[in-house]
């Protein structure tokens, strides 16, 4: 089993780089902001708790992250791998994804982080507001907080996979195709 963690922060293009890696190599996308968005859109109670913290750029609870990859790694029992991308962002997630993953004996294999600095992230995110309607990519003020909250608490997380020598960082900036064959070119050695 291939199980990546695509890391990176907001507007890296771990959305981008994930679909060209299910099309290669056939495997399942588990972005817990798209699990999110699709609660809102329903109109669940899940959904709209969550509302309220993705709004302004606040991570929402671990235990209700944690609680939607369990219920996707059930349903997907087949699987070759996953794409975890936007989880683990703390270092509880980490732990909790070790956990759930050791019971079907398919660890991770690696994380592939991809880096960005602060500046063009903000300019990424604002131009991706004007399509992708998320209320989050609107407005500068969000955009800034979603950009501390994971320097505050989703950048130790490399820490944690760098302590199991699972850790590989590419260059983000570049163009699709030439970020998709660094990442390409890690996983070949899996
Ligand atoms: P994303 O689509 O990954 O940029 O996530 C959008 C928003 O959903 C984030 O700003 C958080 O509020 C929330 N979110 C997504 N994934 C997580 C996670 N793993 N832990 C906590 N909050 C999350």
């Amino acid at each position: 089993m291939l199980n990546l963690v695509l890391f990176g922060p907001p507007g890296a293009g771990k959305g981008t780089q994930s679909q060209k890696l299910i099309e290669k190599y056939g495997l399942i996308h588990l972005s817990t902001g798209d699990l999110l968005r699709s609660e809102i859109t329903q109109g669940t109670e899940l959904g709209l708790e969550a509302k309220k913290l993705m709004d302004h750029g606040i991570l929402v609870p671990d235990e209700v992250v944690i609680g939607m990859i369990s219920h996707k790694l059930d349903a997907n029992r087949d699987a070759k791998g996953f794409i975890f991308d936007g989880f683990p962002r703390t270092v509880a997630q980490a732990e909790a994804l070790d956990k759930l993953l050791e019971s079907k004996n398919a660890p991770i294999s690696v994380m592939i982080a991809l880096e960005v600095n602060d500046d063009e992230l903000e300019k990424r995110l604002l131009l991706r507001g004007k399509d992708s309607g998320r209320p989050d990519d609107a407005n500068p003020e969000v955009i800034r907080k979603r950009i501390k909250e994971y320097n505050d608490k989703t950048a130790p997380v490399a820490g944690f996979y760098k302590n199991q020598n699972k850790f590989k960082s590419i260059n983000g900036i570049g163009s699709v195709g030439e970020i998709f064959d660094g990442i390409s070119n890690v996983i070949g050695s899996y």
